[in-house]
């Protein structure tokens, strides 16, 4: 046991040498555009929330959270298929699959699990799964614990994905499935969906799509990615969560094919060993979807905030990754410079996080910052006053 301890001491020595330890800030409000944290009274811009449409705090949420508490109780003490499934439950799996424009769905505690438990009973040796390098780590993690031959193409690189179609198709796979991210996390990219579509016809593949950062927030009525570039058939599953623009609680789900959502019901692991949803999330992730397929309102303003906040960044002389979604990116280079502005910034009321090693390539280190619905002209304004001080003091910018 000593030696263990004392090991695993040198190690968080390690991280915290290179200056790549993670400290938490704790939060003493409800999520908003605005919050209270390190004794700050409620006056903290937060600009590193996944809670793009600005629901995490809605009355309306919190009103269908609490009348299912009420009415039905904490929590199931269950998996589904014992005694855990409420009504709920299948309302909110058929709410999402329509959203969607699938079949079906099934829920999970988490989009980790719903990636963690997609691959192993879809796919076996004789089969094939091209990743794309840049996947979310419950993909990762999911392809890991599944029989079929991996391959994995350079990010979004069309070549490179052709290329390994092809050779999962020479080396004689049954089924090939590629998988990808809509939205790449780190860089606010979309992954190129009519071509991944188009390689996917002409290589017989099957493809997943897992839209965290994209439902509720990109497409027609905000149903994701594959409706944001016109494939929505192309795309056979989708994986997604409650935990971002849905409410920002907890939750996650596949969404396919009638026949695969019965298989996954039957096999996949984390829905079988794990807990059931509570209803009172089931609820407000009811009232979630139904207010995200009406909420143009909403998007308006979360894309609206997103130009203004790129246009006033680049204004600064900042260095941004190009694109259009919420995920702004500010470019910095080393780790250490990410945690002293994210420091720097909270000083002076905006809250941001440093991304670094190993979420990001070494020398790629960037404050990602993220734009909601909730934020104001007034907070933005503000905001970009904290970056320009902050920017110079660094050395960031002229
Ligand atoms: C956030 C995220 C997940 C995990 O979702 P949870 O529901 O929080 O587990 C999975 N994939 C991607 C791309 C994500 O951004």
């Amino acid at each position: 046991m000593t030696a263990f301890l004392a090991r695993i001491d040198a190690e968080l020595e390690e991280i915290r040498a290179a200056d790549l330890y993670k400290e938490e800030r704790p939060i003493s409000s409800p999520q908003g555009a605005r919050v209270s944290i390190g004794g700050r009274g409620g006056d903290v811009i937060n600009l590193c929330a996944n809670n793009y449409l600005g629901l995490a705090d809605n009355p309306e949420l919190i009103t269908a959270a609490q009348e299912a508490l009420e009415r039905f109780g904490y929590g199931m003490a269950s998996v589904r298929f014992i005694c855990g499934t409420n009504d709920l439950h299948r309302e909110l799996e058929r709410a999402i699959a329509r959203y969607l424009g699938k079949d079906d769905s099934i829920l999970f505690a988490a989009c980790f699990d719903a990636n963690g438990g997609l691959f192993e009973p879809l796919l076996g040796e004789e089969d094939a799964i091209v990743s794309d390098s840049l996947n979310h780590a419950s993909i990762i993690d999911g392809i890991r614990l599944c029989k079929a031959r991996r391959y994995r193409y350079a990010n979004s690189d069309m070549d490179d994905l052709e290329a390994r179609l092809k050779e999962a198709r020479a080396a004689g796979a049954r089924t090939i499935m590629i998988a990808t991210d809509g939205v790449f996390s780190m860089d606010g990219y979309l992954a190129k969906l009519p071509e991944i579509v188009a390689l996917a016809e002409r290589y017989e593949a099957v493809i997943m799509v897992d839209d965290c950062h994209a439902t509720g927030i990109l497409g027609e009525r905000g149903a994701g990615t594959h409706v944001h570039h016109g494939v929505a058939d192309g795309v056979d599953i989708l994986t997604g969560t409650l935990g971002k623009a849905l409410g920002g609680a907890i939750g996650g789900y596949i969404a396919g094919p009638q026949a695969v959502v019965d298989l996954l019901r039957q096999r996949a692991r984390p829905y079988l060993f794990s807990n059931a949803l509570p209803p009172m999330v089931t609820a407000a992730g009811l009232k979630a979807i139904e207010m995200a397929a009406k909420g143009d309102d909403l998007r308006e303003r979360l894309h609206a905030n997103t130009r203004k906040w790129r246009q006033g960044l680049s204004a600064l002389g900042f260095d941004l990754l190009e694109g259009e979604h919420p995920i702004v990116p500010v470019m910095l280079g080393e780790a250490k410079l990410a945690q002293e502005m994210a420091k720097k910034l909270f000083d002076r009321g905006v809250y941001v996080s440093g991304f670094f090693y190993p979420v990001v390539p070494k020398g790629k280190a960037r404050i990602r910052t993220q734009m909601n619905a909730a934020l104001t002209d007034a907070d933005l304004d503000a905001a970009l006053d904290a970056f320009e001080r902050v920017g110079r003091d660094l050395g960031v910018v002229a």
